[in-house]
């Protein structure tokens, strides 16, 4: 059944409701959390939780999902989400 506004974590590969994931926008070169959920570009979904927060930094998921190099301090801004 699908149900409206879930999308899927990059990292564990399933559907939540968009509104407990974290929304990760590409915007031109410009890579930023988006916590308000209206910026504009592509964006990408992450499960709000330490496990998958945690197994995104270490692998650099971010990367391949955005195909560049994500800049470090994303990667930061995202430890913050779970300390
Ligand atoms: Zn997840």
């Amino acid at each position: 059944m699908h149900i409206k506004n879930e999308r899927r974590c990059l990292v564990c590969k399933q559907n939540f409701q968009k509104k407990d994931l974290l929304r990760i926008v590409k915007y031109l070169d410009d890579i930023s959390i988006d916590d308000t959920n209206k910026k504009n570009g592509r964006g990408v979904y992450l499960c709000n939780n330490k496990e998958c927060i945690s197994k995104c930094i270490q692998k650099k998921y971010l990367n391949k999902s955005f195909s560049c190099a994500v800049p470090d301090s994303v990667y930061e801004a995202l430890r913050c989400k779970i300390e």
